[in-house]
């Protein structure tokens, strides 16, 4: 989708986070082809593209060899994660491979917008405290939260479930989105939704 700018122009939101110098000279190439003024990095680590004819997105996406990124509405947006075990020496697991299968829940339609983010040590990079779903990685595997936000009412997650395997973290999200989409008010994030129920019947439910 595209996004009006102030000036009238529009910008999008490529879903690209690891890339390769070969892959971004082809994106570069692309955007150049298709007018593009500017590029800058969405909270998600996701690159923004401003200045788009909103007409010629698909036209983009092709040359470019990406797709757009949920980044506006109320849906599961892109799912911010740092490098993990994978490359930084602090990593204690695998935020790569967690993020990908996270991807499925992108863009599912929900009572309000959801963040989730994911870091490979205590030291929370992507800040999964504050969104609303965040997973901590710790040397016995996740630490869950949920609820957090850093918004315009910003508050600190309760923490859900500690030492929980990367497999059961996604089964583990899945219900969580479940729950909140089924029983939470349109306009209500999971943060609110949480409150207005109480955390123990919230952890009740998703945990079983
Ligand atoms: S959260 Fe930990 S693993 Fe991830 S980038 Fe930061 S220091 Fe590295």
């Amino acid at each position: 989708m595209a996004i009006k700018q102030k000036d009238g122009s529009y910008a999008v939101v490529l879903d690209k986070i690891l890339t390769t110098p070969q892959e971004l000279k082809k994106i570069a190439e692309a955007l150049e082809k298709h007018g593009a003024k500017l590029v800058k990095f969405s909270e998600s680590q996701r690159m923004v593209v401003v200045g788009i004819d909103p007409e010629r997105l698909d036209e983009l996406c092709r040359d470019a060899g990406v797709k757009l990124a949920p980044a506006v509405g109320n849906v599961v947006r892109s799912v911010k994660f740092c490098p993990g075990n994978a490359l930084c020496v602090m990593g204690l697991q695998d935020t790569i491979g967690i993020a990908e299968k996270l991807k499925k829940f992108e863009g599912l339609n929900l009572p309000s917008k959801m963040k989730i983010a994911v870091s490979g040590c205590p030291n929370s990079c992507t800040e999964p405290a504050v969104r609303d779903i965040g997973l901590m990685g710790t040397k016995d595997g996740f630490t869950i939260f949920v609820g957090g936000s850093a918004g315009r009412k910003p508050r600190i997650g309760w923490k859900l479930a500690e030492k929980i395997k990367p497999d059961e973290a996604v089964e583990l999200v899945e219900r969580i989105i479940d729950f909140y989409k089924n029983n939470a008010k349109k306009g209500q994030r999971l943060g609110d939704f949480i409150e207005s129920i109480g955390f123990d019947k919230f952890r009740n439910a998703v945990l079983g």
